[in-house]
């Protein structure tokens, strides 16, 4: 991709109303627009970042015997009457009536309809296990958004729903979507901590939370500094029947080994044993050997949206963000530098260009008419890993500049040697 053929839309001003670091870089370095409170456009830099987690969630759930299907994002309002869980879910739920005065919802989780789905879909105990998934828009009409993407009333959520004959069957299923979440936050480069959580609305017993170890999360989580023990502070706080999360530094450990140490965290994923909670309630029945019988259920989400955000909260310095590998939009920046100087700059660079594209790697060539510093400026804003510029002194003797993102040093290399280096 050439800078001249896209919508780059950086800016150097940090926008009046963010907080949170990746917020402000987000918007400055053109990854998303507002358009109202909660509600974002992502703008191609940014889609191509989003979809990188996607793909890497993707491949893991197919791997793992994930089926994907794609639910509506409007939902009818009765199906909510029917799990009883229209009033409990609050003014989160956002309803609205059609034409014929039919009450519908936008989704801000599916299990109601992926339930509907399987009682209408599912014929004989044969079928299952089965665990299906989908990559679509949730909205929750959030009474603070906030942080950007990070907390917003629209985001792009994974979420997978899994049906067992037995506990023993969700038990499996559920061991088998942890392994696979610590596959895909590993995969994502994050660094990530797996804590118990409450499963609040949903409903159900066993929870656990993924959260990205970042100083601007809104959540506090709770470490032993003995044993492996980690715990929501918050749910903690309601086990132990106390008022402030923030009590629980230094205090015992709840596991008997060692002190409590907080730290904050940004929730990116969170699994349930929902048991048979929405297959009773919405009688999805199942004839089986041993007579009929509601499945057990699991339930698996991961904030792909937010994820963009937590990432940049673990990976920017003053100058912009620093893409881990994984999601980084680009892998390689080239830096036109001067070229009016002398028209072999820009041959070289098509040269270079061509070649990356030609070994497949994903390249980002800067020949906008403007200042190097200004692209430069970019191109670490936006934080590709890697840049090459070339310019006019040091292509007379035949090499190219090769710098890294987040080093000041660069080492001049001849442009031979720039797939080796890459
Ligand atoms: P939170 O406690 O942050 O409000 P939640 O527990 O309500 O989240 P879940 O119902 O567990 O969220 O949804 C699954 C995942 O969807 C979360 O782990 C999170 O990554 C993501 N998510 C939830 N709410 C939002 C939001 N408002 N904006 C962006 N992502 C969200
Ligand atoms: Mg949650």
């Amino acid at each position: 991709m050439k800078t001249s053929n896209l919508l780059l839309a950086t800016q150097r001003e940090n926008p009046s109303d963010a907080e949170a670091p990746s917020h402000k870089l987000m918007i400055r370095a053109g990854l998303i627009r507002q358009v109202a409170s909660g509600i974002y456009n992502w703008l191609p830099t940014g889609k191509k970042i989003l979809r990188k987690v996607e793909e890497i969630i993707r491949k893991e759930m197919d791997d793992a015997g994930g089926q994907e299907i794609l639910m509506p994002m409007v939902q009818p309002a009765e199906l909510w009457h029917e799990s009883g869980r229209i009033d409990q879910y609050g003014q989160e739920l956002l309803t609205f009536k059609d034409r014929h005065d039919r009450e519908f919802c936008l989704g801000p989780t599916h299990e109601e309809v992926i339930t509907d789905l399987c009682r209408n879909v599912i014929r004989s105990h044969k079928q299952l296990p089965i665990t299906l998934y989908q990559i679509q828009t949730k909205f929750r009409d959030e009474i603070r958004p906030r942080f950007g993407v990070m907390r917003s009333r629209e985001f792009i959520m994974k979420d997978a729903y899994s049906f067992d004959l037995d506990s023993e069957g969700l038990d499996t299923s559920y061991s088998n979507m942890k392994e696979t979440y610590i596959k895909i936050f590993n995969l994502l480069g994050l660094d990530y901590r797996i804590v118990k959580a409450d499963s609040g609305a949903i409903g159900g017993s066993d929870s656990e939370e993924f959260h990205v170890l970042a100083d601007s999360g809104e959540d506090l989580l709770a470490f032993s500094d003995k044993s492996d023990y980690a715990i929501n502070a918050e749910l903690l706080t309601e086990l132990q029947d106390e008022q402030d999360p923030s009590s629980l530094e230094g205090k015992p450990s709840p596991d008997g080994k060692g002190n409590l140490k907080l730290k904050r965290g940004i929730e990116v994923g969170h699994i349930f044993k929902l048991g048979t909670k929405y297959s009773e309630s919405l009688k999805l029945s199942i004839q089986s050997e041993g007579g009929n019988i509601f499945p057990e259920m699991g339930c698996y989400g991961i904030g792909a949206s937010r994820i963009v955000a937590a990432a940049i909260e673990q990976n920017y310095d003053e100058k912009g963000i620093k893409w881990p590998e994984a999601l980084s939009p680009y892998q390689v920046a080239i830096v036109e530098a001067n070229p009016k100087k002398n028209p072999a700059i820009t041959t070289k660079c098509s040269e270079i260009y061509k070649d990356l594209k030609d070994n497949d790697i994903d390249v980002l060539w800067d020949d906008r008419d403007k200042r190097p510093g200004v692209k430069f400026t970019d191109m670490e804003l936006i934080g590709i890993p890697k840049m090459i510029i070339v310019g006019e002194n040091s292509l007379e003797a035949d090499e190219v500049e090769l710098k890294m993102r987040g080093e000041e040093k660069f080492d001049l290399i001849s442009p031979h040697e720039i797939l080796s280096n890459l």
